[in-house]
């Protein structure tokens, strides 16, 4: 999932100073569940900009922006979109990119996007991943320290966690600690004896 969250609506409101005939796309994926893209926030959005004068052609909600076939695809959702003259994003900067490849007038994001991140038991967790390209995640029981931990180490901890909490960030529970208690638990202590190199590490 990518995270991402809604930008406040006062910069919104400057990106699309002197713009108008707006048509705001959402997202029915990542943006939805992380309610900055889905039915409800759409239609705040509409609402609010509405009350800031502006015209509002219409609104999508496609499955998921960072993957909408075409221009076609989302006139046949809905006609409107062909009176816009400016449309507003709501979602990751990925369907920010496509849609803004498939129509000719300006598109605007309304989102931040912001990290690799997942949804599991009614729980955000906003960094999971860091898109490394050469996934090492099974060395280190499904947890990945260039995603989790703030100094990227690969090879144990800096020995700052108190109490179990990140010296960088205390708001969250050591990367390396949680490594070490899930690989304990999966009798695979073995698999931390590997020393990473200096190119391993600067993937
Ligand atoms: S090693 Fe970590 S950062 Fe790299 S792809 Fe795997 S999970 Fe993502
Ligand atoms: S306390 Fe843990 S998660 Fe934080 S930087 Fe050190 S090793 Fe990484």
């Amino acid at each position: 999932m990518i995270i991402s969250s809604a930008k406040p609506f006062e910069e919104v409101i400057e990106l699309l100073k002197d713009k108008d005939d707006i048509f705001v796309v959402g997202c029915n994926a990542c943006a939805a569940k992380l309610h900055v893209g889905g039915e409800p926030e759409v239609l705040e959005m509409c609402k609010r900009l509405e009350d800031e004068g502006k015209n509002i052609v219409g609104w999508v909600i496609p499955s998921a922006a960072c993957s909408v076939a075409s221009f076609d695809s989302l006139v046949e959702k809905n006609t409107a979109i062909n009176d816009a003259k400016t449309i507003l994003v709501m979602a990751c900067g990925s369907g920010v990119s496509i849609i803004s490849g498939i129509v000719d007038v300006p598109v605007y994001p309304s989102n931040n996007t912001e990290s690799l991140g997942g949804r599991s038991q009614g729980e955000v967790i906003p960094e999971l991943c860091a898109m490394c390209g050469d996934c090492k995640i099974y060395y280190f029981g499904g947890i990945c320290p260039k995603g989790q931990c703030p100094k990227r180490l690969l090879n144990g901890p800096c020995g700052g966690a108190v109490e179990g909490k990140c010296e960088v960030d205390p708001e969250k529970d050591c990367a390396w600690e949680l490594i070490f208690n899930k690989m304990e638990k999966k009798g695979r202590l073995d698999l931390l004896e590997k020393v990473w190199t200096v190119e391993e590490l600067s993937e």
